[in-house]
């Protein structure tokens, strides 16, 4: 049942609304990118494995209101970009990665493995910013837990190359 109800809980969100501080190929870049995520992050199978994942880990489902995918980067003061964030009113937030980096990545690897870096990237936001509810500013636990979840995911769909390994060491890299 939680599965079904954290997978109605996901939804797009177009933020900020003002297209014209973005280009065209950035608009057209983040609004592909957010239908990447939001494909991901509704997948069946990956909302099976987060029911499973928050009752093993005794997750409180209940202060969650919803999750959003931001199609837009969200900038800090020091201009370093942000994953995901769990605000006061209970709200998952999702931001993608900024597509300057997206294109250094296309230029090292292969489409489908920057695809990869997206789909994982989303999951891993999403399992984070879950284990948060639990663990509120144990920060070091959350990544360990994170990063313990995504492979066991990515394990059990057996979706791991050698290039999707080294995805992962830059998803993980501080
Ligand atoms: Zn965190």
């Amino acid at each position: 049942m939680q599965e079904q109800r954290l997978s109605k809980e996901i939804r797009v969100t177009v933020f900020p609304p003002k297209l014209e501080e973005f280009s065209e190929s950035q608009a057209k870049f983040y609004t592909k990118y957010a239908a990447v995520a939001f494909k991901t992050l509704t997948n069946p199978l990956f909302q099976r494995f987060l029911g499973w994942m928050m009752l093993r880990e005794n997750i409180d489902a209940h202060t969650l209101a919803d999750v959003q995918i931001r199609a837009f980067p969200f900038r800090k003061e020091n201009g370093n970009g942000l994953a995901g964030r769990f605000n006061k009113k209970g709200e998952i937030l999702i931001y993608p990665k900024r597509l300057e980096f997206c294109r250094k990545l296309m230029d090292e690897f292969e489409r489908e493995n920057v695809y990869f870096y997206i789909k994982v990237r989303a999951m891993a936001t999403l399992i984070h910013e879950l284990l948060h509810i639990k663990y509120s500013h144990d920060e070091e636990e959350v990544r360990r837990l994170t990063r313990k979840y995504l492979n066991i995911f990515t394990h059990h769909k057996n979706l791991q190359s050698m290039s999707d390994k080294r995805i992962l060491n830059i998803l993980f890299s501080p």
